[in-house]
């Protein structure tokens, strides 16, 4: 997608701190960070919302969560993985991301 600023930043076409990337996935910081560590997981696919077809993509966003959770120490402290849909679900930006949230205490239920 041509304006999509996900997709820019999956094409190095805006700055964006990658934390990792393959073929399929990459992973940045989040610009208004929620927590010490905040990170977001796209796919390089332009995939509006969670109501598409994502079936594809699911399984290789969540390798990255794992794997980055545990380089970054917390698997075991423990994170918060995050998927807005929509408006009620809070989603600014339409190209699906998991949010992954950690080294804090995060309150349940977020509000
Ligand atoms: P949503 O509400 O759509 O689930 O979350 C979108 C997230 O993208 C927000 O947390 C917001 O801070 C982040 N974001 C929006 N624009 C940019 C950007 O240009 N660069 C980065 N790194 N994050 C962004
Ligand atoms: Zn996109």
């Amino acid at each position: 997608m041509q304006d999509c600023i996900f997709c820019k930043i999956a094409r190095g076409e805006i700055p964006a701190e990658i934390v990792y990337q393959d073929e399929t996935v990459v992973a940045f910081k989040d610009i208004r960070p929620q927590a010490p560590v905040h990170i977001l997981i796209i796919p390089r696919e332009h995939i509006p919302t969670w109501n598409d077809n994502v079936d594809h993509v699911v399984v290789p966003m969540w390798q990255v969560v794992r794997k980055l959770a545990n380089d970054m120490g917390m698997a075991e402290s423990g994170y918060r993985v995050v998927a807005n849909c929509n408006r009620d679900g809070g989603q600014e930006v339409f190209h699906i991301h998991l949010h992954l949230l950690g080294k804090r205490p995060l309150k349940w239920p977020p509000g």
